[in-house]
């Protein structure tokens, strides 16, 4: 088998060596628990704040509105229920879209089992959400909107500065889903206007199982899990020191080469998107071209089963994805695209192709060259 090509980068990102040489340190020697009083706990300390005024420096925001998490969707989690709670008294009128991730429907979903009412707004055929259709959903009653800054399937950018402002507006709070955004669009949430943003350190070459909640100065929020009183008593359970190190360290490595690698990746992205929908018949782009983040291609091919175009991808040595890691494996065609007006058929034929640090020309190149046979043999 010839080298394999992975292009599922929005499932998750390897982790960058000098990330790892930032994390190293605290797997090691200084091994401290934060809490603690004596030396080693000052040093893990020491570790935890500079990860945090890091992080906030490049969120253009100040370190106490920092909380570290165990990942996107404990973020996620964190911000609608952790709002929600806290803020129950102002109303009970919650607010996201229809093509959010399962860490946001299924705990906008227990929301409603609290007895908080939901309003799911649609999306475009081209994958936006439109200011409008926010507008009309909100009322006087409502606390909170989430909206994603970028979909995790089709890589649309929502104009997330426009909804906060209509959220603020009605007087709501206005949270979002950063997690396939960071190292592709610029984070700071002063100009994006935002009250709530949830990141996750493995979608930007950091380690897995770490992410933050960014949570403006003044946001009644509650915690969601009981314990001590770390990260300002909004959640418990001692620092991932080496994970958070490696966050920051990511961000940074993230933020740095962000201009670079969007312009490195377009042309390849704009010829995967060309040829394909050029060299197969009843081919379709799922998403709008722009506005998206450079790394994602999302097609859907009329007659062809996703699933048994994976495997065979797979044989070949071509890693891709229907779509959510999270949803693999699940029968259900995706929402995402449900969402945007495709048929089950349809949506069940997707193929996600995400481009990353190591993709090069000679890829993408080879992938051209396999697809268009290996979708005529699909279809038989
Ligand atoms: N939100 C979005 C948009 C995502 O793509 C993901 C990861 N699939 C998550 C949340 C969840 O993040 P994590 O894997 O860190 O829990």
């Amino acid at each position: 088998m010839p080298d394999r090509i992975y292009l599922d980068y929005a499932a998750t990102t390897p982790l960058d060596p000098r990330v790892e040489e930032a994390m190293r340190p605290y797997l090691g020697e200084q091994f401290g628990n934060p809490s603690s009083i004596h030396s080693y706990g000052r040093e893990a300390k020491a570790a935890l704040d500079s990860a945090r005024d890091r992080t906030a420096a490049i969120l253009g925001c100040s370190s106490s509105e920092i909380v570290f998490t165990s990942g996107g969707t404990e973020a996620d989690n964190l911000a609608l229920l952790g709002v929600a709670r806290a803020n129950r008294d102002r109303g009970r009128h919650i607010v996201i879209s229809a093509f959010e991730h399962h860490a946001i429907m299924e705990a906008a979903l227990l929301l409603e089992e609290w007895g908080f009412e939901l309003s799911r707004i649609p999306v475009t055929a081209e994958g936006m959400v439109e200011p409008a259709a926010l507008a009309a959903a909100m009322r006087d009653d409502t606390i909170l909107v989430s909206i994603m800054l970028v979909n995790n399937e089709v890589g649309t950018i929502q104009p997330v500065a426009e909804l906060a402002r209509i959220a603020h507006e009605r007087g709501a709070h206005f949270h979002t889903d950063a997690v396939q955004a960071a190292g592709a669009v610029p984070l700071n949430v002063q100009d994006l206007g935002v009250d709530l943003l949830s990141l996750s350190a493995h979608k930007f070459y950091g380690p897995k199982g770490v992410g933050a909640l960014y949570a403006r100065q003044g946001v009644r929020l509650a915690p969601i899990m009981r314990g001590g009183e770390q990260e300002r008593e909004l959640r418990p359970g001692t620092e991932n020191v080496p994970g958070i190190a490696g966050f920051a360290a990511a961000l940074e490595l993230a933020t740095e080469v962000m201009e670079a690698e969007t312009a490195r990746l377009t042309p390849l992205q704009d010829r995967l998107m060309s040829r394909v929908l050029d060299s197969i018949p009843r081919s379709r782009l799922n998403g709008a071209r722009a506005p998206r983040i450079a790394s994602n291609a999302n097609f859907a091919f009329e007659d062809v089963s996703g699933e048994t175009l994976l495997a065979k991808l797979d044989l070949l040595g071509i890693a891709a994805s229907s779509g959510s890691a999270c949803a693999a494996g699940s029968l259900e065609p995706s929402h995402v695209l449900r969402a945007m007006g495709l048929s089950k058929p349809l949506a069940q034929s997707a193929l996600r192709l995400t481009l990353g640090r190591s993709t090069t020309e000679a890829q993408i190149e080879r992938v051209l060259e396999i697809l268009p046979r290996v979708i005529a043999r699909v279809r038989g």
